[in-house]
């Protein structure tokens, strides 16, 4: 035998696809599954498909959302003409936390990477432009990762948004260099939140 059974071989190519799986742990995973009890395995599949099913980006942000609108978005507490720049939804989890913050949040889902091959373009930033274009935001704070990727993510995000008339800030004073926003805990955060710097 040269290979595993078709079913078996694509389900370990899915998984290798997976970041930071390579063919080895995909191959484990693939064998942990095979050894599900099948109840589970087929609870397994129904939890991949709702989630897909129920859960999309949020029309205004691109925050994670059972609903058309995020429940950030559709807070009437919160000050819509302040924006906060994340790389993905994990980090609004983390913001959210310190309780620092009352304004709204606008999500990349993803960080320029030129390693992986992804530029400027692969950023979903077109809906937050749109709005500044019609002047409906007074601020906006970038919090990217204090990584190279979200550095650069960063740089990017200044030259296309100080094109507009806005308060723009940044985050970052006290946040060591290399660490992403998800690890950073809270009262570092915090910190980091108020203390959040003007660019020029
Ligand atoms: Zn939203």
């Amino acid at each position: 035998m040269n290979s595993f059974p078709n079913e078996l071989e694509d389900l370990i190519e899915r998984l290798a696809r997976f970041p930071g799986v390579g063919r080895r742990s995909a191959e484990r995973i693939a064998f942990y599954i095979l050894k599900m009890k099948e109840k589970d395995a087929t609870e397994l599949a129904k939890n991949i498909d709702a989630v897909h099913k129920t859960i999309k980006p949020c029309r205004i942000c691109n925050n994670f959302s059972t609903q058309e609108i995020c429940p950030v978005c559709a807070n009437p507490k919160r000050d819509k003409e302040i924006v906060c720049i994340v790389e993905e939804p994990k980090d609004i989890l983390a913001i959210e936390k310190t309780s620092q913050y009352e304004g709204v949040y606008y999500v990349l889902l993803g960080s320029i990477s030129p390693l992986e091959g992804i530029g400027p373009e692969s950023l979903s930033i077109g809906k937050l432009l749109n709005r500044l274009r019609k002047g409906e935001i007074k601020e906006v704070i970038i919090s990217t990762d204090a990584d190279n990727e979200g550095e650069l993510t960063a740089q990017f995000l200044i030259e296309q948004i100080s094109r507009y008339k806005v308060k723009l800030y940044r985050i970052g004073i006290g946040i060591p260099l290399g660490i992403q926003i998800e690890y950073i805990d809270s009262a570092t955060l915090g910190r980091a939140f108020l203390e959040r710097r003007p660019v020029t």
